[in-house]
């Protein structure tokens, strides 16, 4: 039986049996190379499910729209979507007792930007998704049952997750700001990146609170680095470096050599740590310790 098949078996399973209220999923979108996502509430549309190398959206970003319901609910996971479910639970956003997790391992997912130019013709030899560059975990780090792969691919490599972030630190100061300034100039302020990130899970933005006069409305390069940079520090220590911000910017924005640049520093401040892999290990910057030494300094 294909993985899809398993997938809509489940769903539909779960959905009759009354153990979840709504499945969500993936499902065949307007064009060939996209699957966005699906959210079935009936056994008779578990067949809208797919399975197949454009299930690139994260899904566990979706649990925030139903974290004040009393739905039960079943996820499809990738290594990816099931670091943010960790992330999830360890901010007290979801209860994991309203979640039911269905793991995949994900063989590598495919550029969807990509498909579009070069057609349908070269599906066989498109190049995998940026986002899955680098990946560490493409297994789920957290599941109630595990489904294995349906389609084969290439796995991400690891050793290249800071290889966009060491070419600018190869740069001098004036190269490395005019990189940074030729990048977010071209921010549109869409908020496309906050907006997908499962990272993001205040219940109100800094970005929507206007009358607090932080950031005007109105674009140009001081308030869409001063947003870029308030987003990625809000983001430090709690990024898992899904790549869904990158993926969706308009305007193809380096947005993950930014997330990874601040990953880099506290690693190297704190020690290694990888966001959403374990539910026990605390992020680095919001662990509180007596012993700090920096603590122990302003005393
Ligand atoms: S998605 Fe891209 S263009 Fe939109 S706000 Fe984020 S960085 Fe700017
Ligand atoms: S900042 Fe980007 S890579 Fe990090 S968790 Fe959010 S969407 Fe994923």
């Amino acid at each position: 039986m294909s993985l899809q098949d398993k997938m809509r078996e489940r769903a539909r399973e779960l959905l009759e049996s009354g153990a979840v209220n709504m499945v969500i999923g993936w499902e065949k979108g307007t064009f060939w190379y996209l699957s966005p996502p699906a959210f079935i509430t009936t056994p008779e549309e578990a067949d809208r499910l797919v399975w197949d190398e454009f299930c690139l959206n994260n899904l566990s970003k979706y649990l925030l729209d139903y974290r004040n319901t009393d739905d039960k609910i079943a996820l499809f996971v990738k290594g990816c979507d099931s670091r943010n479910v960790v992330r999830l639970l360890q901010d007290n956003q979801f209860p994991r007792e309203r979640l039911y997790l269905l793991g995949i391992k994900c063989p590598g997912l495919k550029d969807s930007r990509a498909a579009s130019l070069l057609g349908e013709e070269k599906r066989a030899e498109l190049p995998l998704a940026p986002k899955c560059v680098g990946c560490t975990h493409p297994e789920p780090v957290i599941y109630d049952e595990l489904l294995e792969a349906g389609v084969s691919g290439d796995l991400g490599s690891p050793e290249k997750r800071f290889e966009d972030v060491e070419k600018i630190e190869a740069m001098s100061y004036d190269e490395r700001y005019a990189f940074w300034v030729n990048a977010y100039a071209r921010c549109i302020r869409c908020y496309a990146c906050r907006n997908v990130c499962p990272a993001c899970d205040c219940r109100e933005c800094i970005f929507d609170r206007t009358q607090t006069g932080w950031c005007g409305k109105q674009m140009g390069l001081t308030q869409n680095m001063f947003f870029a940079i308030t987003r990625a520090l809000h983001v430090a220590g709690r990024c898992t470096e899904c790549g869904e911000c990158e993926r969706v910017c308009p305007q193809r924005l380096p947005i993950m050599t930014l997330n990874r640049k601040i990953i880099k520093e506290l690693n190297a401040l704190f020690g290694p740590y990888e966001a959403g892999v374990s539910l026990e290990a605390k992020p680095p910057v919001v662990e509180y310790r007596p012993d700090d030494p920096d603590f122990e300094e302003r005393r």
